[in-house]
């Protein structure tokens, strides 16, 4: 069934775990999120991320992606992520989508707030959802990465308590030490950012982003400090990647499209269902 995130994250607050979004960049990946959602029984965020215009635009996942939802068998919420602009929020509400995120992290502090509210107000409206960005990421979607000081990119608690409280947000993805994409290095995570966080924006969703590639301990150190909400989709689609090789490998010769596909989506499918286990931690 078709929700947005409040009850699904509100939950999550009650009960002290985390609810897992996942990017639907092709058919495959949006499929095998449903079916190990399906069948874990376990409610998730199906999320469509303008960085993968390129691979399925939103004009074709939106309704691929909500027609999925509300004929899912567990609550499914459907999810605009980093979305850049006004524009971008306005066609995925359009689309009927049931959450949105504006990301205006680059923005300063006071235009991110002015945007954000417009947003929230906008979506509040029409019973959908809004998670916000303060604090920046560094991301290596494409190997782009430079050398950085973690520390540099941390949320700072007071701006997340002054910012929750100025723009009405349904969620909030803080900065911590995860990185967008791939981890060239181990990643230099800061729980006590969380926590801080967590005590200055009270039962607030904090929402952890470039959460691909970490450990079980980093997960659920992680959500015992206060993240509900977590992006995974980078090692989802990386093992999809090597299911290919493994299946060529298997059968040289002769071997159908429609096969590798659906070899791939189960392989993710079991990816999925490794982190939505220890996220939901079941
Ligand atoms: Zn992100």
């Amino acid at each position: 069934m078709l929700v947005n995130m409040k009850e699904m994250l509100d939950e999550a607050v009650k009960k002290g775990y985390a609810v897992g979004g996942f990017n639907c960049a092709s058919l495959e990946s949006a499929l095998a999120a449903i079916k190990a959602a399906e069948e874990l029984n376990l409610p998730f965020i199906l999320q469509h991320a303008p960085a993968h215009e390129e691979y399925i635009a939103l004009d074709i996942a939106g309704p691929i992606m909500i027609d999925l939802a509300k004929k899912s068998k567990v609550p499914v919420c459907v999810h605009l992520d980093h979305g850049p602009d006004v524009n971008i929020i306005a066609k995925a509400l359009r689309l009927g989508f049931t959450s949105v995120m504006f990301d205006g992290s680059a923005m300063s502090f006071d235009d991110n707030v002015a945007t954000t509210k417009l947003i929230t107000s906008m979506a509040h409206s029409l019973n959908v959802t809004v998670e916000a960005e303060i604090g920046s990421m560094p991301h290596n979607l494409k190997g782009e990465m430079k050398e950085y000081i973690p520390e540099d990119f941390y949320t700072k608690p007071d701006e997340a308590a002054q910012f929750a409280e100025l723009t009405d947000v349904d969620a909030l993805a803080i900065s911590f030490g995860t990185v967008h994409g791939i981890y060239k290095t181990t990643p230099k995570l800061s729980f006590d950012v969380i926590k801080q966080i967590r005590l200055s924006t009270g039962d607030l969703p904090l929402v952890m982003h470039g959460g691909s590639g970490l450990t079980e301990d980093d997960y659920k150190k992680a959500i015992s400090s206060g993240i509900r909400k977590i992006n995974y989709y980078t090692y989802e689609a990386l093992a999809g990647g090597k299911s290919v090789y493994d299946i060529v490998n298997k059968k040289p010769q002769g071997l159908l499209y429609h096969d590798v596909a659906t070899y791939a989506t189960e392989v993710m499918k079991e990816d999925v269902k490794r982190v939505m286990k220890i996220f939901a931690n079941v």
